[in-house]
């Protein structure tokens, strides 16, 4: 019996190809339904997800899977994001677009970007230790000061030389010398990056993906956490006391989380515990009266007079998301500011810094204040995880434990990355 723990994409994902090949399986979800992160609720007529969440694929296969499961119910747009800055809105992403900076601050980040580039051929280029010096060999210091500096440590609440680029550089587009000039020049880049088209159900939330995938499932129990892990008799202990024996485990929870719930507890998981990292992110779910508060999809903002890194635009993925007239968005700020700030002060902030920038015409318009919480958003990644992660990973397949998702092979990836790790970690399994 294969126990899959975690009723997210990627346990759903795992449970769907061990039910296809009559493998017997259970999945256990400690919430009351399936779909963790890419859950989605309903506030007097709004619907919100846990901030944006839009299906970007590499792979045509996923994304027919998921046609097949909606009967075909999904929309695809052309992404419109852009970074705010200096006041000026600049298309995403930032490098390929410098000719909509003020002319002075193009000619600064274009200047150290070439520069930059001819250092980078040279026989001598340095080579990247942590994700600043990445980002400052690959942009040139200027860009990095304006956007990628300021936006990443915002985010990540740490100086960039604590972190490393293996396993976020995927996510960063990098132009060629001639897109970055002609970006420079005036023309429009958008069509960079893995997210330059995205997909997202045409009725209801992004909750229809996980649920449609759910209702395939024979063997799923909701409600149901996972509350220790018994390493050698290989039993999983829930919180009902009750103990489930398995075969194999599919771990998706939080790896730190797993390492925490393993009897007898081994120096290698302890250490994990200990020094595995990452950050929370407050969502602010904003219902607004006013149609079309936004031609953008989403929105980057670096600067820290800004307590959010960025601000999406539901009803911009659909009008069936917010009642008719107005619009809902979503504003994504990182744990610790909220801490510091406080949270009253950190939405008061919220709201203002929104006004400020033009997406709202004033605080009163806001009609649904819908905050939720993601304890556990952003992996950080560091040196300490970046040698770590391989040793835990081989321990815990001795112990017959494979982990999949996001969070439970701990890195940054997307929903449809979470669903191939899944399928990928059922298969293994299968033979
Ligand atoms: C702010 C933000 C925005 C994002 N936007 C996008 C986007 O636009 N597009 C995109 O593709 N991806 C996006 N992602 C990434 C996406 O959310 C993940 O890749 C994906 O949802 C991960 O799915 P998962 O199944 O691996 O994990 P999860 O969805 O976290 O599922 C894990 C499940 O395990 C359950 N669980 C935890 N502990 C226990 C326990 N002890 N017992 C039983 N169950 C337990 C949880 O309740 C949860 O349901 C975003 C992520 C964040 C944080």
């Amino acid at each position: 019996m294969i126990l899959v723990v975690g009723g997210g994409v990627s346990g759903l994902s795992a449970a769907y190809e061990l039910e296809k090949e009559g493998q017997k399986y259970l999945l256990i979800e400690k919430e009351k339904m399936a779909g963790g992160l890419c859950r989605s609720f309903q506030v007097r007529g709004y619907t919100f997800d846990y901030s944006g969440h839009l299906l970007c694929v590499k792979d045509e296969g996923v994304l027919e899977w998921i046609q097949d499961l909606l009967h075909g119910q999904m929309s695809s747009f052309e992404r419109r994001a852009s970074i705010y800055v200096e006041g000026s809105w600049v298309p995403y992403p930032f490098q390929a677009n410098l000719g909509f900076l003020p002319q002075e601050l193009m000619e600064e980040c274009l200047g150290d970007f070439l520069k930059q580039a001819a250092r980078r051929n040279a026989p001598t280029a340095t080579y990247e230790e942590d994700l600043g010096l990445w980002l400052v060999t690959t942009f040139g210091e200027a860009i990095c000061e304006h956007f990628f500096i300021p936006y990443n440590e915002k985010l990540f609440g740490r100086p960039l030389k604590e972190l490393v680029p293996q396993g976020i550089e995927w996510s960063i587009p990098r132009p060629s010398v001639e897109d970055v000039v002609n970006g420079a020049l005036g023309a429009k880049n958008e069509r960079l990056g893995y997210n330059a088209k995205f997909h997202y159900p045409k009725n209801g939330g992004i909750e229809e993906i996980p649920k449609a995938i759910a209702s395939r499932l024979k063997s799923a129990r909701f409600g149901c956490q996972l509350k220790k892990v018994l390493l050698e008799e290989k039993k999983a202990v829930l919180e009902s006391g009750e103990e489930v024996e398995y075969d194999a485990m599919i771990s998706t929870i939080p790896l730190p989380e797993l390492l925490g719930l393993l009897d007898p507890s081994p120096p290698w998981a302890r250490r994990g515990v200990e020094a595995l990292k990452w950050v929370s992110v407050r969502v602010l779910n904003l219902g607004v009266r006013r149609q079309g508060i936004s031609d953008q999809h989403w929105v980057y903002f670096p600067e820290k007079e800004f307590p959010f890194f960025r601000v999406g635009c539901y009803s911009a993925f659909g009008p069936h998301l917010a009642p008719a007239g107005c619009s809902s968005l979503y504003v994504e700020i990182p744990g610790h500011t909220v801490r510091q700030m406080g949270e009253e002060n950190c939405t008061r902030k919220t709201l203002h810094g929104l006004v400020r920038c033009g997406i709202l015409r004033s605080a009163r318009e806001v009609e649904v204040v819908f905050p939720l919480v993601i304890p556990v958003a952003y992996v950080i990644h560091d040196r300490e995880r970046l040698e770590l992660l391989p040793k835990i990973s081989d321990h815990l397949r001795e112990w017959g434990i494979h982990c999949a998702g996001r969070y439970g092979s701990w890195g940054y990836g997307t929903m449809e990355d979470a669903i191939i790790q899944g399928k990928e970690a059922a298969s293994r399994l299968l033979g």
